[in-house]
């Protein structure tokens, strides 16, 4: 659904929260608690002062639990202040926009407050994780990045500047990591998180710190691209596909995102390549719902705590 349909469809809370109830739910709601199917459902008036903002509850039916929950009941929409429409509004938006939706955006479009679209807009993000993902397999290519700032006064010096690193199968999906340094030992690991240890190849460059061969990938064949040679292509052997999708993380971070803040860069990263990996795909909104639908709740306290130290910085450009 685009953004126009999602508009038409989701005009009621109660079309949300139907919409809701199927992606959750897809065989029956079941309570929250026991898991029990046998429910019944209570609708209610809700006014704009009412203590209770959701109009369709449910009610377990059994006797020892006997559980009163809704379908945003311990998932990321709970508590929620904002009304379902403009949630799935921001979703059809963050899907759609390649380079990705910065909160002053958000804010705009949905008619919120700065923090109310930049709270939402991570919340979203969180959903847009792939922890369980599939290893990368078959030719892999492997490239780090720089993101980060110049900070005032000292135009040479760069500081948290993180490094991200890029690992992209040929023909298939692209994985962005956050890591602390480009240490061997730190990209290896973060190599070992992606990358299946009986994938054939593995390409990278001649800067890195990339040594395979007493690693798990030890039976994989390394090929280097002397990029310090000024040579880019040589036959099958290149960085190009992953160093693309860099190219377009980079437009998207210095045309989009005024200040990012480097501590929640992995969360920008995760939306940058969910978007990326799916881009062929139709039924993105959809699929994304049913994703924060079964997200745990992300208190604001919470979310703003994480490394609370590290400063907010400006890309570079
Ligand atoms: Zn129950």
């Amino acid at each position: 659904m685009k953004l126009i349909e999602v508009t038409k469809a989701f005009a009621s809370e109660e079309q949300c929260l139907a919409y809701l109830e199927a992606s959750r739910w897809p065989h029956g709601v079941r309570c929250v608690t026991c898991g029990n199917d046998k429910i019944s459902r209570i609708t209610r008036k809700v006014t704009k002062n009412s203590d209770n903002k959701r109009a369709q509850l449910y009610q377990c039916l059994e006797p020892t639990c006997k559980q009163q929950f809704s379908a945003t009941t311990g998932t990321i929409f709970n508590g929620s202040h904002l009304s379902l429409d403009k949630w799935y509004m921001a979703i059809a938006l963050m899907v759609d926009a390649k380079k990705g939706m910065s909160a002053l955006q958000l804010q705009r479009h949905l008619k919120v407050n700065y923090r109310t679209a930049w709270y939402l807009a991570h919340r979203i993000r969180e959903a847009m994780s792939d922890p369980d993902g599939l290893k990368l397999t078959g030719t892999v290519e492997i490239d780090e990045t720089y993101i980060g700032g110049r900070q005032r006064g000292h135009r040479r010096k760069l500081k948290n500047k993180d490094v991200v690193l890029g690992i992209r199968q040929r023909g298939g999906p692209l994985r962005l990591v956050q890591v602390q340094d480009n240490k061997a030992g730190t990209l290896y690991e973060a190599i070992a998180q992606n990358v299946d240890k009986n994938v054939s190849n593995i390409m990278t460059d001649d800067a890195g710190a990339y040594d395979f061969r007493i690693t798990q990938f030890r039976k994989a064949k390394h090929a280097k691209i002397r990029h310090s040679h000024k040579e880019y292509v040589r036959g099958d052997v290149h960085t190009n596909t992953v160093e693309n999708a860099f190219s377009l993380l980079k437009r998207a971070v210095i045309g989009t995102y005024h200040q990012l803040s480097i501590k929640h860069l992995q969360r920008y990263l995760n939306e940058f390549s969910y978007r990326f990996n799916r881009r062929e795909d139709a039924a993105l909104f959809e699929q994304t719902v049913m994703r924060l639908a079964k997200a745990k709740p992300m208190p604001y306290g919470k979310l703003i705590e994480q490394n609370a130290f590290t400063p907010f910085v400006r890309p570079v450009r």
